[in-house]
């Protein structure tokens, strides 16, 4: 890369970060500053004559330091704070949604939003700051002042990433999730990233576009986390997973038409954990491959299993957005089918509405290769997040299940009941079958019953059970019950030959 071109990429303030090295973070008045700045631009000349500007001192794609250079920089302020006192501040910046930029605009608009980021983070941080991409779009910025500054700093920053980036003809809002930690306070400098990476994600679980500061509270969650994510490491071949199974019933009959498998991990000392805690957990230290894989081949063998023995019901299962965005899950759950001699059009994929509404190459193709292959597909969660009818349209889905939250107050609340009652219009209207979940009494029952929804699932009927269960609850004709007079498995669906349900 041509150095000039790179020295121009390079602003001003990141240079000040290289020379914290050599003066000290917290505190720089004017004085200083300038001296600062003498000292940066006797570092920018040496840095780029002696080193040629290789594409070792600076991301090329951000223009910001590379690791190394911040973390020289980190370690000599970090230092100048155990001799004078004082704090210093690592944030964790990582952008929300921004994964679809590269797919949607290409890699040059990507790269494009990555070097008007950094001109945005270098406004919004004061002098002798430094920073650096991480990968992706995630960022590092230390600052050489305490808490109170960083949340003023990351405030600044949200405000500057609101505004509006022109990319061709598309206009770019931005929000990012940050996380910060201070140095002496929160830990050693070898803890401080991985402390601010906790704030950031504590962030980005409750929505993003907000920051946090690292919570020593949480430390305890943190190191829990850490030995069951040891632990969930070895579940699998472990055989410590199992899949637990909720029914659908049909709304007007009560019948049974399907099965959703739900994980279920039998943890050997913490007993039984919900999948709301293990399958993040899951995708964000890359297991879920494994775990989701192992879910296609055991649901597609019960499933087998009960067609077998006569129990004809539709079986779904959940797809994470790591197996989305893989290119061979259509495939996969082809062959699986095909070893258990089950049709495709009898097997749902439930994908989220967040999930779905990511619009990336990879899982257009994902939910072209699910087409093809004649499965169904169901958007789950469904008025949980946000929503784009006009793209929810061009999917090929034949199902949308009303999240718990729209089923909720449906028999208590005028408005909960008018979305749903729009929701409900608007999937039959693109031609899709309506499930609600979440169904807890017979007044949300008989009301979704009148809106017109297709299917029902939730406690009322049935909680999630074992295999086995779900196989003996099937055959107990009087488990018509609670979830209304009538009910049982549909004769069409369920023949009784009662071999083999296991
Ligand atoms: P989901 O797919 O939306 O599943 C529905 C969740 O609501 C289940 O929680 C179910 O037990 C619960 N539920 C069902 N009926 C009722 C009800 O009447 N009231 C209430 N309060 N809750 C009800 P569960 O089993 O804890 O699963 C939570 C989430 O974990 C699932 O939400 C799904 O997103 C994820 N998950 C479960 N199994 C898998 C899996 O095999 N793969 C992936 N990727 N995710 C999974
Ligand atoms: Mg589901
Ligand atoms: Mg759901």
């Amino acid at each position: 890369m041509d150095p000039l071109a790179i020295l121009q990429a390079v602003p001003d303030w990141v240079l000040l970060g290289l020379a914290v090295a050599g003066t000290g973070a917290a505190g720089v008045s004017g004085a200083a500053w300038r001296v600062q700045r003498r000292r940066a631009q006797a570092l920018e000349r040496s840095l780029f004559t002696v080193t040629h500007a290789t594409d070792t001192t600076v991301d090329p794609r951000s223009g910001l330091l590379a690791r190394p250079e911040f973390d020289n920089a980190f370690n000599a302020a970090a230092s100048r704070c155990r001799q004078r006192g004082g704090e210093i501040c690592l944030m964790v910046v990582d952008l929300d949604d921004f994964g679809s930029v590269n797919d949607t605009l290409g890699h040059r608009a990507g790269d494009k939003v990555m070097r008007e980021v950094s001109r945005r983070l270098a406004k919004a941080a004061p002098a002798g700051s430094a920073a650096m991409r991480m990968g992706g779009d995630e960022y590092v910025l230390m600052i050489g002042g305490d808490i109170e500054q960083a949340k003023r700093v990351a405030a600044a920053l949200q405000e500057l990433l609101a505004e509006p980036m022109a990319l061709g003809d598309h206009r770019l809002q931005l929000t990012a999730s940050v996380g910060i930690a201070a140095y002496p306070t929160h830990g050693s400098r070898a803890r401080l990233l991985s402390c601010a990476s906790a704030a950031m994600r504590s962030v980005k679980a409750v929505g993003g576009g907000d920051w946090a500061v690292y919570d020593p509270q949480s430390a305890v969650d943190h190191q829990l986390q850490d030995s069951l994510l040891a632990d969930l490491r070895v579940a699998v071949e472990k055989r410590q997973l199992e899949l637990f199974y909720q029914p659908k019933v049909e709304a007007r009959s009560l019948q049974v038409t399907a099965a959703e498998a739900l994980l279920r991990w039998h943890h050997p000392e913490q007993g039984m954990i919900s999948p709301a805690v293990f399958v993040p957990l899951a995708e964000r230290h890359g297991l879920i491959g494994a775990i989701g894989n192992w879910v296609i081949d055991e649901a597609c063998r019960q499933a087998g299993v009960w067609r077998k023995a006569g129990l004809r019901m539709r079986v779904a299962i959940n797809l994470s957005a790591y197996q989305m965005r893989q290119d061979d899950v259509a495939g996969r759950l082809q062959k699986a089918l095909a070893a258990n001699e089950l049709e495709p059009g009898r097997f749902t994929v439930e994908i989220t509405e967040s999930l779905a509404l990511e619009n990336t190459r990879a899982t257009q193709q994902t939910f072209e290769g699910l087409r093809r292959a004649g499965l169904h597909v169901a958007i789950d969660d469904f008025g949980a997040g946000q929503t784009s009818l006009a793209y929810l349209r061009q999917l090929p889905v034949s199902e949308l299940k009303m999240d718990i939250g729209l089923v909720r107050d449906i028999a208590t609340s005028g408005d909960a009941r008018v979305i749903a009652e729009a929701v409900i219009r608007m999937a039959h209207a693109l031609e899709m079958r309506v499930v609600a979940e979440g169904v807890e009494n017979a007044a949300q029952r008989d009301l979704l019953v009148r809106l017109g929804a297709d299917e029902l699932q939730g406690f009322l009927f049935a909680r999630p059970m074992s295999a086995r269960a779900l196989g003996m609850w099937a055959l107990d004709p009087s488990n018509a019950r609670r979830g209304g007079e009538q009910g049982g498995f549909r004769p069409s669906l369920y023949v009784t030959r009662q071999a083999n349900v296991a």
